[in-house]
């Protein structure tokens, strides 16, 4: 919680005094476990306040409270950016995140964790259009946002367990692990608003993106990194 607003609040008061744009790193936890799929950014969300992931949910959506009252009070140029779930090379072994505990799960010939049924589902986005997604936005002036940036493409944990499965080779069995409280049923970004505003849509399919982030893990793994 302090990270995500405390450490977000310097942010805008900087850009006010420099008179440069602030973007905001939001993400589509802002809407919770959504009740509206696709969600588009008008969805206000459902989130449980006092759940384990408030802390996070919680604190981006004050940070979005942070950079909109700096821009109606001070005209403060800013935007925010929801941001989908996201992956690629250089994403940490251990932080615990679906896609590199499947694949460095798979590397290894360790059985794959699926939390619950796995029919939970999450929109992949490969790194490198989350990134031209970003630069757009900041180029974007006068369009402050919040908008969705995420593949629409949509799978559940056991599809991608079966595709990082089959792309590694590994002989690999799926186990099932207790589903962590408050995780969400389902998730998929409406990406209406940057397709218009933006002219942004991912252009890296899942297996695409998958590829170059197995290779990644195959050599973090293999100089013991
Ligand atoms: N998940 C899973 N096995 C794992 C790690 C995560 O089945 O080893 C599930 C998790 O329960 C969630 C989804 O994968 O439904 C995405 O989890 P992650 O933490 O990557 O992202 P988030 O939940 O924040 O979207």
């Amino acid at each position: 919680i302090t990270t995500s607003s405390q450490g977000a609040l310097p942010v805008p008061e900087l850009a006010r005094r420099k008179k440069a744009r602030a973007l905001l790193a939001s993400t589509s936890e802002v809407y919770g476990d959504p009740e509206v799929h696709p969600q588009p950014e008008s969805y206000r969300g459902s989130v449980n306040p006092i759940g384990p992931r408030a802390c996070y949910d919680e604190g981006k959506r004050c940070s979005e409270a942070f950079f909109f009252d700096y821009h109606r009070q001070y005209a403060v140029d800013v935007c925010v950016a929801r941001i989908f779930n996201t992956y690629g090379p250089v994403l940490n072994q251990g932080d615990g995140r679906v896609v590199s505990n499947f694949v460095v799960q798979a590397l290894r010939g360790e059985p794959i964790t699926v939390y619950g049924e796995g029919t939970q589902t999450r929109s992949f986005c490969y790194v490198s259009d989350l990134v031209e997604g970003l630069i757009r936005l900041m180029n974007a002036r006068d369009f402050t946002g919040p908008v969705n940036l995420g593949n629409p493409s949509e799978f559940t944990m056991l599809e991608l367990a079966e595709v990082v499965v089959e792309l590694t080779g590994s002989r690999s069995e799926i186990v099932h692990r207790p589903l962590p409280e408050d995780d969400p049923t389902q998730r998929q970004p409406d990406i209406r608003l940057a397709k218009e505003r933006l002219g942004w849509a991912p252009q890296v399919s899942l297996r695409e993106g998958l590829k170059p982030t197995i290779e990644y893990f195959r050599e973090v793994l293999a100089s013991g990194r």
